[in-house]
């Protein structure tokens, strides 16, 4: 076999921004109307037409390149990139080339122990517009539509340090995460407004020299990403195994077959022919962009999922469930986290408890109902008073879920509806010890076998205890009593 072979990945993501509208012109950035229905001579590149550009995507370019950690000039320039393509009218695209809005950054990602990893290196971020659409219709006929021809976007640009499938995954979800809750894109895979194309390229484990890069494109879901880099690690492994040369090209990602498939060669670089954007001034990144620009460190995603793991002892995959914006409000995507953070610190809450039942009961509530969690009579402290009659062991964990599903069902207080449930816990000693006394004189056979030691026949006594008693006994003093009475042979 020889020396292994190590991949070297990295990702472009053009992101729509969150706008109403165009970046050099007022038309609509709306998606799905009818095609081109939001034109005007700037987007559709008719001479004469002069750009402007919308202050909205300004800022929005400022808070992603800051939220990236990166460094934010004081000016940055819009060049045009020169190419012929039918979606594109000017016959140019304008973009940023030589001063982006950001460069240098990094994006903090968690691993699956709720650890920082060192990150992926964010190597610049800049602003430009999108192309119309083409539609392919059948062998020569196309139809286009201008609708998204100069819709702001947002490109970002990883350094070429990402080393798996999974690494890449992951770093896009946070990516994506991130644009979401900032509110700068919404970062929708389906509507195209989260697009990603991957560069990979893999060498000898013992070498330094990066081996030749191939792109891969048409990449519209996370399982797409992490199965296309599977296969292209071993399809380019193989090659060079076998002393075959990897070749700079295009290649698109069958998602029935499995497979990546060649699109087109890049032997040469493309010339594009960049230049400063004759039509508009530089951008002053100062003052009022800034202020606007201004970002809560906080507010970013993968710190507090980190702070719900650090502060609160969530476990890391629950603490990205409490982030997932389930049943929050659409304005705050924190709305579920920030809910369970109030339940533990101001009210109390038994953190691990409250988790549970968020996750189970509460988002299963919310995912049958379509209701966000706002829209239900639960409330931080509601919850904080379930968890904390779970603790004093004046309710299961059953009965806890009933009283949950109760309040968010037809609203109540907590003491009331347990009372309206009977779902009191017995606890109380006396009461305990009758009914256990009945059980074993009720179960001869089962005693039986426990005395003549199958001792985990308990168990199903317990379980006929918990019947009897409609749920209400407390299940580990059951348990201890019939231990005691029946193994340790202490009288009842
Ligand atoms: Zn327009």
């Amino acid at each position: 076999m020889g020396a292994g072979y190590v991949p070297t990945i990295g990702i472009e993501v053009h992101a729509q921004l969150n706008m109403q509208s165009k970046m050099y012109c007022a038309c609509s950035a709306a998606f799905g109307d009818p095609p081109n229905t939001h034109t005007c001579p700037v987007c559709l590149g008719l001479p004469g037409s002069l750009p402007r550009v919308n202050h909205r995507a300004v800022v929005l370019g400022v808070m992603a390149a800051r939220a990236l950690g990166c460094s934010v000039p004081i000016l940055a320039q819009f060049a045009r990139k020169n190419y012929f393509y039918p979606d594109l009218p000017k016959g140019y695209q304008i973009t940023m080339y030589q001063f982006p809005v950001g460069t240098d950054g990094k994006l903090d990602l968690i691993d699956d122990l709720g650890e920082f990893t060192s990150g992926v290196g964010i190597e610049r971020v800049h602003l430009e517009e999108d192309t119309a659409k083409l539609f392919h219709e059948s062998e020569g006929v196309s139809f286009i539509d201008f609708n998204r021809s100069g819709v702001p976007l947002l490109e970002i640009v990883s350094m070429p340090g990402i080393q798996s499938s999974r690494e890449a995954v992951n770093y896009l979800k946070e990516l994506r995460r991130l644009l979401k809750f900032l509110g700068i894109s919404n970062a929708n895979m389906e509507e195209g407004s989260f697009r990603c194309e991957v560069n990979i390229s893999v060498r000898p484990e013992n070498s330094e020299r990066l081996g030749t890069k191939v792109e891969i494109k048409n990449l519209n879901s996370f399982r797409a990403v992490e199965r296309s880099i599977e296969y292209e690690i071993e399809r380019q492994t193989t090659a060079i195994r076998k002393g075959q040369q990897i070749r700079h090209e295009t290649r698109g990602w069958d998602e029935k077959e499995g497979v990546t498939v060649h699109q087109r060669f890049k032997e040469k670089a493309p010339e594009y022919r960049y230049f400063p954007e004759p039509d508009l001034p530089d951008l002053v990144l100062d003052g009022s962009v800034c202020d606007e620009a201004r970002l809560d460190v906080e507010a970013i995603p993968v710190r507090k999922v980190r702070s719900l793991i650090e502060r609160f002892g969530v476990p890391p995959h629950s603490a990205d469930l409490l982030m997932s914006g389930f049943g929050s409000p659409e304005d705050n995507p924190y709305f579920v986290a920030e809910f369970f953070e109030e339940s533990v610190q101001r009210h109390g809450a038994q953190g691990t408890a409250a988790v549970n039942l968020m996750i189970g009961t509460v988002f299963e509530h919310l995912k049958k109902t379509g209701m966000t969690l706002d829209q239900t009579d639960l409330t931080p402290k509601k919850m904080a008073e379930i968890t904390k009659m779970i603790a004093k062991e004046e309710l299961s964990s059953t009965s806890a879920k009933t009283v949950l599903s109760r309040i968010l069902e037809e609203g109540g207080n907590v003491r009331d509806v347990v009372v309206s449930e009977g779902l009191v816990q017995v606890s109380d000693e006396d009461e305990l010890v009758k009914m256990v006394k009945e059980i074993i004189e009720e179960n001869p056979h089962i005693v039986e076998s426990i005395k003549r030691g199958k001792t985990t026949a308990v168990g199903a006594l317990v379980g006929l205890a918990m019947k009897k008693s409609g749920g209400q006994a407390n299940p580990k003093r059951v348990n201890e009593l019939l231990t005691d009475m029946l193994i340790n042979r202490k009288p009842g």
